[in-house]
């Protein structure tokens, strides 16, 4: 199942996608409205609108957002990045925080921060976390998670070059784009990644060639904290990491989930 949110005379809802689209035609789609919430047992109300009538807002708001780094090899390696220690043994995974008021929607604005020259895309598959869960043990892993989205890790490359934390480099306003919706039935583990500016290809990756699979960093963060529901995980990009300037639209398109999109504005 597809579930949305969205927001329609006023109100914000849960809604089940309905339907088939090219891409570019998602407003032929239909929403059947959700009564109750996804987080918990929850019926199809059978009151259905287009969705091109409605404004589709984030699929969910996250008590908070742990992202990893370096989680592609050939994205590690552009970056100059070694996964290996002097040893040559892995690195654990590098994991950190994104505030929930950098969650944006599919068709919001990324507004370039004033503080940066150099913005980049990160195209990144994002699960989102279905119920409260901690210390969740490999085999358990599919039962905490809701399902999966588009993300963007918008970064200000050269601020996060410049500051030793990546609060301000990762996590200013509207740095993380999530949608357009949560895909519930799907196998993440060999998905094609794109991402595109200006409907041109940057980045073009598979989620089998992650580091660290989905499990392994449900096990590793769950260690450390709570998963709230409504949590999400960002997994890492692929290679061609990349700028965007203003006046560009960038897309994150997943195989089996659907496409997010996001215009670069300058701030007001
Ligand atoms: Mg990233």
């Amino acid at each position: 199942m597809r579930i949305a949110r969205f927001s329609i005379d006023g109100n914000v809802a849960f809604g089940a996608v309905e339907g088939d689209a090219a891409p570019g035609a998602e407003g032929e789609l239909v929403l059947d409205i959700i009564k109750g919430i996804p987080f918990a047992d929850f019926e199809l109300s059978g009151t259905k609108v287009p969705l091109a009538k409605v404004r589709l807002l984030p699929p969910v708001l996250p008590n908070k957002i742990v992202a990893v780094g370096r989680n592609y090899a050939e994205h590690a390696a552009e970056l100059g990045n070694s996964l290996v220690d002097e040893q040559g043994a892995l690195e654990p995974p590098l994991t950190f925080f994104k505030p929930s008021t950098s969650v944006v929607g599919s068709g919001d604005p990324i507004t370039y921060p004033p503080f940066s020259q150099d913005l980049h895309h990160e195209a990144e598959l994002a699960v989102v976390i279905g119920r409260m869960c901690r210390e969740v043990p490999k085999e358990r892993v599919k039962d905490v998670i809701l399902g999966y989205t588009c993300a963007n890790d918008v970064t200000a490359r050269d601020v996060q070059r410049r500051e030793k934390q990546w609060a301000r480099a990762k996590g200013f306003d509207s740095s993380c784009p999530l949608g357009p919706w949560i895909e519930t039935d799907l196998d993440p583990s060999d998905l094609t990644i794109q991402c595109t500016v200006n409907g041109e290809q940057r980045q073009l990756g598979r989620t089998s060639d992650m580091v660290r699979s989905i499990e392994d960093l449900i096990v590793h963060i769950s260690e450390a904290m709570t998963l709230l529901p409504g949590d999400v995980i960002l997994t890492g990009t692929p290679a061609g990491v990349g700028p965007l300037n203003v006046g560009d639209e960038v897309a994150v398109t997943i195989e089996g989930i659907g496409t997010l999109t996001n215009k670069v504005i300058k701030r007001g």
